[in-house]
């Protein structure tokens, strides 16, 4: 049984505050102009034995829009630095988001609160040290989606709005958002520390990130190494992930990347309406550095810096090895969540060229992958066929005809029945996923002070594969106007 507690009451502790003090500044946040509880998300809340039904608006935003401090905690500013866009850039660190305080639950998970628009830090540059409601809806949101969807990621337990305004594309109103995950350690922490030359500090960083978070490396003959090795193992399966399901990350710098291979840091972000692998998600990415087919070449190159930053600790013969199974890793893992996608759980010898197949017909047909693979979960294995999927047949219609028909014996030779195998197809399908226009319409009805459809929207994105006949039309094809939808950095 989970003893609830009241948001006073949380057991706070503030592990990273006793770090050395100049590996951040000790920082308070900044209250908003008439700050108010948009949203809040239960869920999340269980993290941190927090009681849901105890906590009250007013609450929340005394405590997480900086009106009061969370009792007991310790709120700081991290420094890191990173690479950004193939460049190093000294000069980061947490420029608007602050951590709060750490939370031990009753299975002694330790949880960090992160509020992002808290204000300027000593590592905010030229920015103001806030956070827009446009982006905060976005990036509450699609917290939640990714956890309906199984994959790995940041979350957040509150959004709250505010009536002051800021800069950005024109006059926008200002937000802030608590981000919760056990980890706000980046690659960009040991990255500071390697090019800094403070390398028994990079040691001390690293102890304190294995005794956190990655205990079973201490049973390694090289504890850094297993370390290393553990991050790129699950760096390969988030990346696997995104492959897997259309996302696009925007802005994958090695300070947007966690040692605990969450998706991390959204911005620009994109789940795939079309499947376009050359598609970029962030307008300021004019090379396309992180276009959506170069994510896992990007990664592995992200985690070469990771590996750089190491070499005080791990023989540079001992990294280099492993970054070279990377790729590896990842096809592994790619293999296996597309398979999933098709209700394959067993192994022969063709499926990796029925997959192959599969994913040209979907780049040559543009095809909106969640869409398909939403529709194959209704059907029974009988009714694969080109009639019943039109919609997605059209063009190259032979070739579909044909990669049907492989597909249907290639079931066949599944363990599963048939029911099970439904069941299995829609457990890794979903219909629902944010998409960039649902978040559109969110910001558009928030900016306007309603915030209905971003409550609506949370428990679909949550239970994605159910139907939710209130937002049905979110399961339709995007509207004309989607396509028009710009990113930018700018958040
Ligand atoms: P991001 O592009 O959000 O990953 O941020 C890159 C760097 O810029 C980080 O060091 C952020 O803390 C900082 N930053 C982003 N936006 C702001 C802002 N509005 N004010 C201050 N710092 C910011
Ligand atoms: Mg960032």
């Amino acid at each position: 049984m989970q003893m609830l507690r009241t948001l006073d009451k949380l057991n706070v502790d503030n592990s990273y505050a006793r770090l050395p003090e100049h590996w951040f500044q000790r920082t308070s946040p900044k209250p908003l102009k008439n700050a108010h509880l948009i949203s809040f998300n239960p869920r999340v809340a269980r993290h941190l034995d927090l009681d849901p039904c105890q906590c009250n608006p007013d609450q929340l935003v005394n405590y997480f829009a900086g009106l009061q401090p969370l009792p007991g905690s310790s709120p700081l500013a991290m420094k890191y630095t990173g690479h950004q866009f193939g460049h190093y850039n000294p000069d980061l660190g947490d420029g608007r988001g602050q951590l709060l305080a750490e939370v031990i639950n009753q299975r002694g998970e330790r949880w960090d609160l992160h509020l992002k628009g808290a204000g300027q830090t000593a590592f905010s540059r030229f920015g103001d040290g806030k956070a827009v409601l446009r982006s905060s809806i976005r990036e509450y949101l699609v917290s939640e989606a990714m956890v309906g969807l199984g994959i790995p990621t940041t979350e957040a337990l509150c959004l709250i709005g505010s009536e002051e305004y800021t800069s950005r594309l024109g006059m926008e109103p200002c937000a802030m958002l608590l981000r919760v995950t056990q980890c706000h350690i980046r690659f960009g922490h040991f990255e500071w520390l390697y090019y800094t030359k403070r390398h028994d500090e990079l040691k001390q960083l690293a102890d304190y990130a294995i005794q956190r978070f990655y205990p079973e490396a201490l049973q390694a003959d090289n504890p850094y190494l297993a370390f290393y090795q553990m991050i790129q193992a699950k760096t390969a399966s988030l990346v696997a992930y995104w492959q897997a399901y259309g996302f696009v990350h925007g802005v994958l710098n090695t300070d947007n990347m966690s040692i605990l291979g969450e998706t991390f840091d959204y911005g620009p972000f994109t789940f795939l309406d079309a499947y376009e692998p050359d598609h970029i998600a962030n307008k300021n990415d004019d090379a396309g550095r992180y276009a959506f087919f170069r994510q896992p070449a990007i990664v592995h190159w992200n985690l070469a810096c990771l590996a750089q930053a190491l070499l005080p600790l791990v023989e540079r013969e001992a990294l280099e090895a492993e970054l070279e199974t990377f790729m590896n890793q990842f096809e592994v893992q790619l293999l296996q969540r597309r398979k999933a996608r098709l209700g394959l759980l067993t192994t022969h010898p063709d499926d990796a060229a029925l997959i192959e197949k599969l994913w040209n017909l979907f780049k040559q047909n543009r095809t909106d992958i969640t869409r398909f693979f939403s529709a194959i979960a209704d059907l029974s294995t009988e009714q694969l066929s080109i009639e019943n999927l039109t919609e997605f047949t059209q063009s190259s219609e032979q070739h579909w005809d044909a990669w049907l028909k492989t597909y249907q014996q290639r079931i066949a030779l599944e363990m599963a029945s048939e029911p099970i195998r439904q069941q299995q197809l829609r457990s890794v399908n979903p219909r629902y996923l944010l998409r960039n226009y649902m978040a559109e319409e969110a910001i558009r009805e928030a900016t306007q002070g309603d915030y209905r459809l971003v409550n609506q929207l949370l428990p679909v994105l949550r239970h994605p594969t159910e139907a939710h006949p209130h937002l049905q039309r979110y399961q339709e094809a995007p509207p004309d106007w989607a396509k028009a939808i710009c990113l930018t950095c700018s958040s």
